[in-house]
């Protein structure tokens, strides 16, 4: 077979050549030991915490080293692609900073390695395949869907690995007269590899998570362009990643399995393959068993959950850390205050097998990552997230800002500060008594505490209030009502003698933090009163004594 004669009977218009290619995309200068990495999601519409994990560990590879990070569009699969979903994945990237140095922007491309986007990157797919074919690597296969099926079905009877592969690869020694009658009359083919490897034969490749990886060579003669002229996955990014120059893919673990396909497609082109790097899958708790976190089931996987609920980006994100690096959270308790960007970061403690997402955990780490952002930064976080999703609290939120910065920076300063504040949804509904008018009972009264007592104690209460006291004289105060209703003036008084009292003043206590928060447990009450102001506060007594 003249291997030339098919390839210029397939291609008879592509003139660009290989060598072209790597003059026009070069080695790039670079200083050593930078990693150049890439995001290539497919637009489909949905971006999870999956894309977000891989595109941190993208991000610190290309940072931490002087390196590169690209964005490329894998869209050759225009029947799932979704218009508009790259700008939509670039948004909701850029609200964790995740930054691209070239690629797809919201205004075109960047960067000298481009097209960013598969489907404008045809002329090159074509140029590398017809090559390949010229060198007799590739061959055009014209199965038809019910041959296929066909070969699947036969395959499967004598449980075998179903594929094109070995016998069933039937077109690969069609004759050349064949293929010119075949494209006279119009059949459609794809352009599958001529495998070369052996199943026996194993390989090793030393993955960047997971160590080293031992796997059989490739023998299936998979597809490199479709029938519409649109590459394969396999051979796009194979191309891809050769001319864009990239050091590192890191890529989800589903793709382990297509690696020897991957590796075969580097050996066919000549070319040397960048390091894999294979991430394990985000799994969930549930009872006793942990699952992978499904786009059906769990809202939490989608990114938009995250900004929806009102989670602080650099929590998120700090979260990540935890999950991406084992070692990010010793780092972290020895360098409290220094920015996560500063932590050294290796594929080699990313985790291999199943990396558990915690919600709970999520929410401390967030409680941790918030006590860091000043009060007036937090307050405007919070108005802007109240406003960009509509909640009905944003315009008496913002109504008074200072208001909400001092409710927001309720107990956070001193030696054991506060960690009451994980995220925006849960904030309003932390903080919600300040700005309910009534305040609605969540909790119930102390039951020793007798229900006629209640109005008595919130009158003397009511009665004896200065606004102006610190906060040593208003519990004094308390101490004092306490006595006058037969309450004990301190805790450890009723526990020598229960017998004597109706409770102690931790009871009375109670009562008015109920009268002025609905609740048993909120902060500081002194510190709730002085934000609330003395108005405010007599009126939400008042109220309760009625
Ligand atoms: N387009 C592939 C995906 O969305 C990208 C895999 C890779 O990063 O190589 O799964």
């Amino acid at each position: 077979m003249n291997y030339n004669e098919l390839a210029e009977l397939l291609f008879p218009n592509t003139d660009m050549t290989p060598e072209y290619c790597e003059t026009l995309y070069p080695e790039r200068s670079l200083p050593a030991g930078a990693r150049v990495t890439r995001l290539g999601p497919s637009p489909t519409g949905f971006v999870h915490l999956g894309n977000l994990y891989v595109a941190f560990t993208n991000e610190r590879l290309a940072r931490q080293s002087d390196g590169v990070f690209f964005l490329r569009i894998e869209d050759t699969d225009s029947k799932r692609e979704v218009p508009g979903a790259a700008e939509e994945l670039i948004s909701a990237l850029d609200y964790y900073g995740i930054r691209f140095d070239e690629g797809v922007t919201l205004s075109g491309e960047s960067g000298g390695y481009g097209p960013y986007r598969q489907s404008r990157r045809g002329d090159i797919y074509q140029c590398l395949v017809k090559r390949l074919v010229s060198e007799g690597k590739a061959y055009p296969c014209f199965l038809a869907a019910e041959e296929l099926d066909d070969i699947r079905a036969s395959q499967e009877a004598a449980k075998l690995t179903p594929g094109v592969y070995g016998e069933w690869a039937a077109h690969r020694t069609l004759p050349l007269e064949d293929v010119r009658r075949r494209l006279g009359a119009g059949e459609s083919y794809v352009i599958r590899l001529r495998a070369r490897g052996d199943s026996e034969t194993y390989f090793t490749i030393p993955d960047g998570i997971r160590g080293e990886l031992s796997m059989p060579e490739n023998t299936m003669d998979v597809v490199l362009l479709k029938k519409d002229g649109l590459p394969t996955y396999h051979f796009a990014h194979v191309a891809d990643d050769h001319l864009m120059r990239t050091t590192h893919v890191i890529r989800g673990e589903e793709w382990i399995a297509s690696l020897p396909i991957h590796i075969a497609l580097f050996d066919a082109l000549n070319w040397k393959p960048p390091v894999y790097c294979h991430t394990a899958v985000l799994m969930k708790q549930e009872g006793e068993t942990k699952r992978k976190l499904s786009k059906r089931k769990d809202p939490e996987f989608s990114l938009a959950y995250y900004r929806a609920e009102g989670y602080h980006p650099s929590a998120v994100r700090e979260y990540l850390m935890t999950i991406i690096n084992s070692n990010f959270e010793e780092w972290r308790a020895e360098n409290p205050n220094a920015s996560p960007d500063a932590f050294t970061f290796t594929t080699g403690k990313m985790s291999r097998s199943g990396i558990l997402f915690d919600n709970d955990k999520l929410n401390d780490v967030s409680k941790e990552v918030l006590l860091g952002i000043p009060a007036a930064e937090l307050a405007a976080f919070l108005t802007e997230w109240a406003e960009q999703n509509g909640r009905p609290e944003t315009l008496l939120l913002k109504s008074d800002m200072r208001y909400l910065e001092r409710i927001l920076d309720i107990g956070r300063h001193g030696a054991n500060p506060r960690k009451d504040l994980s995220h925006g949804s849960q904030i309003l509904s932390f903080i919600g008594y300040f700005y309910d008018e009534p305040v609605t009972p969540e909790d119930d009264l102390p039951e020793n505490v007798p229900r006629e007592d209640v109005p008595v104690l919130l009158g003397g209460y009511l009665k004896s209030y200065e606004h102006g006291d610190d906060q040593a004289a208003w519990f004094d105060r308390i101490r004092t009502l306490s006595e006058e209703n037969g309450y004990a003036a301190k805790p450890k008084d009723f526990k020598k003698n229960p017998e004597l009292y109706k409770g102690h003043v931790g009871d009375v206590s109670t009562v008015i933090r109920i009268a002025l928060t609905g609740r048993r447990n909120s902060p500081d009450l002194w510190e709730i009163q002085q934000i609330l102001g003395e108005d405010r506060t007599r009126a939400r007594i008042a109220a309760h004594i009625s």
